[in-house]
């Protein structure tokens, strides 16, 4: 089972969370390449697996903007099985209850994931280069800090995603990150280079959370194209993976 999907071992010290991003086992988790059926049954198949109902389950309709939203018990099932009920332009979803498992899909861009044991909330967050430069880190912290949070009590995992060898970037890009993340960025024969978690972990630190709290997968989809899909690889039509979290009443 644990090669089927990426677990952080940071989280495994709290029995309450349920979490994991899947890999290419599950097939494609987005629609819009393949018949809604057949990604309704790989998130069916995935969250069994995981131990989560279907109808527990909130999804964002990403659009690689920073919006994040808060959501609860109404918003359990929404995008589920019908892209058009999702949140909709939401690359961040949150929520303070038990029991509603939040979920964005992934292919090469970083999913992050968010607990504070001691308010108890969650959070997933799908982040380009474009939510990254948004400042889309320092937004979900303020919310937490917003709902009563220390961020020294707050755990975030950054998930499998491109590695910066293989996200290479023409200048617009590069010059975007020198000047927010200058240590993040190489400039090598003419090519820029960016290390996406790097400027994830920079963000959680710079927020005040520890780094012995902050936990980064060294998975990129491109080095392991046989476990995660890779739109750069592969092409449009790379299968998603599902990055989840809740949690559950113990
Ligand atoms: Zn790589």
């Amino acid at each position: 089972m644990e090669e089927r999907f990426f677990k952080f071992s940071l989280f495994l010290k709290y029995p309450e969370l349920v979490h994991g991003i899947s890999r290419r086992h599950y097939g494609d988790m987005r629609f819009g390449k393949i018949p809604d059926s057949e990604v309704v049954n790989n998130r069916e198949h995935f969250f069994h697996d995981l131990g989560v109902s279907a109808q527990d389950v909130v999804v964002a309709r990403l659009v690689h903007k920073t919006r994040i939203v808060a959501v609860s018990n109404q918003e359990k099932g929404r995008g589920v099985t019908d892209i058009l009920k999702a949140i909709q332009e939401t690359d961040g979803l949150m929520t303070f209850q038990k029991d509603i498992y939040l979920m964005v899909t992934v292919a090469d861009c970083i999913p992050i994931l968010i607990y504070d044991p001691v308010i108890g909330a969650v959070s997933v967050i799908h982040a380009g280069w474009r939510g990254i430069i948004g400042q889309i880190v320092k937004i979900a912290i303020e919310k937490f800090k917003n709902n009563g949070s220390e961020p020294s009590n707050i755990v975030a995992g950054v998930g499998p995603g491109i590695c910066q060898k293989h996200f290479v970037v023409k200048t617009d890009v590069l010059d975007q990150f020198l000047k927010i993340y200058p240590k993040v960025t190489l400039v090598r024969n003419h090519n820029g280079y960016v290390d996406l978690k790097k400027a994830i972990a920079h963000d959680f630190k710079d927020q005040g959370v520890s780094s012995e709290n902050i936990e980064i997968s060294q998975d990129c989809p491109v080095c392991q194209n046989g476990k995660y899909g890779s739109v750069r690889k592969e092409g449009k039509g790379a299968p998603a993976s599902a990055a989840i979290i809740g949690i559950k009443t113990i």
